[in-house]
């Protein structure tokens, strides 16, 4: 589905830390903050062991109380609502903008406006399973926008409301390091955002993530939290708060300094792999190619996805590349929808159609930056012959 990208200088990279002894906490992670600040624009940036503790931590930071509400999307990767759960809080799913497969602005608005409100406004907003036991329901805290896919949320409208109702924005920018909004960075826009490197983003450090923000006091908490709980003028076995260890390895950091030197040009490669797909996909009767909305002033392409749409069949189209060896796969399917999330709140189809149409239809091709351009040929090929062979049948 997706490759690294690993040059041998990478590689060299890793093994140079090797050859120390400090393998964890030592200059490479301070480099590799300092690199990531400044390539976002951010005046601080901390690193984690996965993009999720970076979540969990950002969630934290904000305050976020249990039985309190944080608004996110159901159309994201499950680790953006989980990190709300992990602090006994709800995530109250709003529907997405068929186009983008972002938060729609105006139901975030509403939806603000009528919890704020609480009461009988606030029902048609809250999992089903939590609408019965309202007494424990406290206020709404924060809002949790992620950049699917790569391209930012439309964020003023978020920000907005979020200055009215006095809510926290956590930006889960996991998919989207190096993307803009009307020219602004993703990953400056809320209070903190939260950049991930598992070996399928756009770069890698193995496992990681990395917390930025321009608050000074959520920085130090953040450095706090990842290391047990210790602060920073703490002796090493002095615990000012519950902690975790959610640190980031020096191997990893220097991984991740050596990707980050070279992330323009690794999204820039990753752009013209999109090309490739939308040249060969364009103009197809059941294929949609991926909108990129005006706000989106530089997409970071995280993953192609495309649209299937009837008489195709989306699932059909995957066993029949699979059946040449060539992956595919649904992205994302709808958080509310997972076995667990459907049992502790309620769901059922029906809940969130946007979403749950994307989900449907949604297709994610093979897509690396060390993709050729031969072997976006051989996708589209096949997939082209799959898609005309059932248009035919129908
Ligand atoms: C990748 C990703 C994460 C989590 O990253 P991990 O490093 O795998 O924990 C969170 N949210 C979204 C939207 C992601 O794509």
């Amino acid at each position: 589905m997706s490759s690294p990208d690993i040059t041998p200088a990478d590689v060299a990279a890793v093994n140079q830390v090797l050859q120390t002894t400090t393998l964890s906490i030592g200059p490479q992670i301070e480099a590799f903050e300092k690199a990531t600040a400044e390539y976002v624009g951010a005046a601080h940036a901390v690193g984690v062991n996965s993009g999720t503790s970076g979540l969990h931590l950002a969630v934290i930071a904000a305050a976020v109380q249990e039985n309190e509400l944080v608004i996110t999307s159901p159309f994201s990767f499950v680790a953006s609502a989980n990190a709300i759960l992990y602090e006994r809080a709800i995530p109250v799913f709003v529907d997405v903008d068929p186009k983008t497969g972002n938060l729609d602005p105006l139901l975030v608005a509403e939806c603000a406006s009528d919890l704020t409100r609480g009461g009988s406004a606030a029902d048609k907003w809250l999992p089903p399973s939590i609408k019965n036991q309202k007494s424990k329901i406290k206020n709404l805290t924060a809002l949790l926008p992620v950049h699917a896919y790569g391209q930012p949320a439309d964020m003023d409208p978020i920000l907005a409301a979020a200055r009215q109702y006095d809510l926290a924005v956590i930006e889960d920018a996991c998919e989207a390091i190096g993307a803009e909004y009307k020219g602004r960075k993703a990953g400056t826009l809320g209070a903190a955002a939260i950049f991930a490197f598992y070996p399928n983003k756009q770069m890698t450090t193995g496992e990681g993530g990395m917390l930025v923000t321009d608050r000074k006091d959520w920085a130090n908490l953040f450095r706090s939290l990842r290391n047990q709980g210790r602060d920073v003028f703490d002796g090493w076995l002095n615990h000012t708060r519950l902690g975790y260890n959610y640190r980031l390895d020096e191997m990893s950091a220097a991984l991740g300094l050596a990707q980050i030197k070279r992330l323009d040009e690794l999204l820039a490669k990753r752009a013209r792999v999109a090309e490739w797909y939308n040249e060969r996909l364009a103009k197809q009767e059941c294929i949609e190619l991926p909108y990129l909305a005006p706000t989106t002033t530089r997409m970071s392409w995280f993953v192609y996805v495309i649209r299937v749409k009837p008489p195709a069949s989306r699932d059909e189209i995957v066993r029949r590349l699979a059946a040449v060896g060539i992956p595919s796969r649904p992205y994302f399917t709808p958080i509310h929808l997972q076995p667990f999330y459907r049992d502790r709140f309620g769901y059922q189809r029906g809940a969130f159609p946007v979403t749950e149409y994307l989900g449907d239809v949604a297709l994610a091709l093979p897509f690396s930056s060390v993709m050729t351009e031969a072997q976006v040929d051989f996708v589209c090929e096949n997939l082209l012959r799959a898609h005309l062979n059932i248009s035919e049948q129908w």
